[in-house]
């Protein structure tokens, strides 16, 4: 039996009711769901020569429709044409920029070059380069396979660093080792679906066949898409912020005069360069209000010279 006083103490206990989670096993569940309000962007940059199908590309991967505004294939200059899409899968919000380049082969000009220099700088890569062979239907396979070969063999005889799907994850090791091996991708756009058995699919209707867009034996760009948008999106954030963006500030800063080293190798803390370019300014500055100091006085002596000259000029002709 329960003494009195102890049950009326068990009656006074509050019970609480635990809710799931607790402790910091938490933190996970708050990144996803702070990561889900705010939702995700991403960037891409298509390059390529006009006509060579990157619109249809873009449109079937993330089922937009860019092509309507079509672009003229003669155009004088090159131009980057922006077009931001938000996207919404289940609760996840994605904001996606697609920079295409527009003009671009129509004439092999200044400003194409420069488009090609500004993501591919003297060989090391400004952002994150994913080579693609565009219209894969209209290649047989041999062929792709020389192709492929020679494309890789030229970007590295360029010395032209490409994007390499990481390995150092061993939930997507192989998967990714095994992508670098298919690089670049031949791939296949298309927005028509065409009847095959009792399907609908994303396809090519051919005298001689359907081309699937989305079958692995057809071409890569399920390959495309999984590396892109599923296994490697955060990676390539990553590596687009940490390395390429890092780098692209770094000589940003040289050029106007800020390393990270000293004189004597050393390195410097952002605070001493901003002290020591303060100071130098400072410097320059006085320097300069000297110079000025200097000059002003030099043409106020110089006028009470005249001055004093013309007065005395004055009094001797009043005397005559
Ligand atoms: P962009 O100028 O690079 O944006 O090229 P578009 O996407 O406007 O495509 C130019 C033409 O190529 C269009 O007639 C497309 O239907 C066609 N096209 C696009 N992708 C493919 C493809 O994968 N295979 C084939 N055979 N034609 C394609």
């Amino acid at each position: 039996e329960v003494p009195r006083g102890s049950r009326q103490k068990e009656e006074n206990i509050r019970c609480l009711t635990m809710l799931g989670h607790f402790g910091f096993e938490c933190l996970p569940h708050q990144l996803v769901n702070k990561s889900i309000q705010q939702g995700f962007s991403f960037n891409i940059l298509c390059v390529g020569e006009t006509g060579l199908g990157k619109s249809t590309l873009i449109d079937t991967l993330f089922n937009t429709n860019s092509r309507e505004k079509k672009s003229s294939h003669f155009r004088p200059n090159v131009e980057l044409k922006i077009q931001t899409y938000q996207l919404q899968e289940s609760n996840v919000q994605l904001k996606l920029t697609v920079v295409t380049t527009v003009g671009y082969g129509d004439q092999m000009n200044k400003e194409a070059r420069d488009i090609l220099h500004k993501g591919v700088g003297k060989g090391v890569a400004m952002v994150n380069i994913i080579p693609l062979i565009a219209k894969a239907d209209t290649i047989s396979k041999n062929d792709l396979q020389t192709f492929k070969s020679k494309i890789m063999n030229e970007l590295i005889s360029n010395g032209i660093q490409i994007y390499q799907f990481p390995t150092d994850d061993k939930t997507t090791a192989q998967v990714n080792s095994s992508m670098n091996e298919h690089l670049p991708f031949a791939v296949v756009g298309c927005m028509d679906e065409v009847k095959v058995g009792k399907r609908m699919v994303r396809g090519r209707l051919y005298p001689w066949g359907v081309l699937q867009v989305e079958n692995e034996n057809h071409c890569d760009f399920v390959k495309l898409r999984d590396m892109l948008l599923c296994t490697n999106t955060e990676h390539l954030k990553e590596v687009t912020h940490t390395k390429h963006y890092e780098c692209y500030r770094r000589c940003r800063l040289q050029k106007i005069g800020f390393t990270d080293v000293g004189p004597d190798n050393q390195p410097l803390s952002f605070q001493e360069i901003y002290e020591t370019k303060r100071k130098e300014f400072h410097e320059q500055c006085q320097r300069e209000e000297e110079e000025l100091k200097h000059k002003f006085m030099q043409r106020v002596m110089e006028k009470e010279i005249a001055f004093k000259e013309a007065e005395k000029e004055a009094s001797i002709s009043s005397l005559i």
